[in-house]
């Protein structure tokens, strides 16, 4: 079984369970590997989803204890880190606080005070064309991809989420996201996380999986676990999925360096 990189702690405010218990669960389920990956903080505070900069200490002890209940079983320490354009003097501070095992990209913010997977924004899908979100999104998306800043990106067509999806060829907003990608050398993340919202599917879409395939963009299998239940949930779709789309591996990280594992 491959590892699962993307899970929370109650810190971030809308998870449950502690990360004794998520690594727990990942060994009980013969996953290779768990890590630990939860909202970073902001310099100030931003919004009421993520972990202050009062309790980072508290994050890395949380870890810490994770590590030595199941060891030696391997827990890794990541982070969830929102891109923000101009975030990037903060997204480097957050490089050198600790002694990561891998950052993951995100994009949650689409504009200012607007993050688009949030159900308090959903009447903002119906003020304006589908096309002109995706285009707010996917431009974060590509940035994102584009900073060199992670080592992963998570849920790379979360602008799905509720299920709003221009029709015709989506391979406009795919394409530029998929070359900023494998020019940064990033993996992607196979979230089983969309299965569990109205969109019903995992992200990202057979399509671009496919396509990241043929860029040569690794990728990991993800759950973004929210409660300890949920780690490495659906593993067995997303593993047939991936593939079904090319890819015989995955990968798993240690001090920010990546190596290959057969899938
Ligand atoms: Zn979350
Ligand atoms: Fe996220
Ligand atoms: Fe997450
Ligand atoms: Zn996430």
């Amino acid at each position: 079984m491959p590892a699962d990189y993307h899970t929370h702690t109650p810190l971030c405010l809308h998870a449950t369970g502690s990360p004794v218990e998520y690594a727990r669960a990942a060994r009980d389920r013969g996953l290779a590997e768990i890590g630990i990956s939860d909202h970073n903080p902001m310099p100030e505070p931003f919004d009421d989803w993520r972990m202050s900069l009062a309790d980072f200490p508290r994050y890395l002890d949380l870890v810490a204890e994770a590590r030595s209940d199941v060891a030696p079983y391997p827990v890794r320490l990541g982070l969830e880190i929102d891109y923000l354009e101009g975030g990037e003097p903060w997204i480097e501070r957050l490089a050198g606080m600790a002694d990561w095992d891998y950052l993951i990209g995100a994009v949650h913010y689409i504009a200012p005070g607007w993050d688009v997977d949030n159900p308090k924004h959903l009447s903002r899908f119906a003020e304006r064309p589908v096309e002109e979100i995706w285009d707010l999104y996917w431009k974060a998306y590509t940035r994102c991809g584009a900073s060199g800043l992670f080592d992963l990106l998570a849920h790379p067509d979360l602008v799905k989420k509720f299920g709003h999806r221009p029709s015709g060829d989506l391979r406009r907003w795919y394409d530029p996201a998929l070359e900023a990608i494998a020019a940064s050398g990033a993996a992607i993340e196979l979230s089983t996380a969309g299965l569990r919202k109205p969109v019903g599917e995992m992200y990202p879409a057979p399509e671009f999986l496919r396509l990241a395939r043929d860029a040569g963009i690794p990728i990991v299998l993800s759950s973004d676990a929210h409660s300890p239940n949920e780690v490495g949930l659906d593993f067995d779709r997303a593993a047939a999925l991936a593939r079904s789309c090319g890819f015989a591996e995955t990968v798993r990280f240690a001090g920010r360096r990546r190596t290959t594992e057969p899938l």
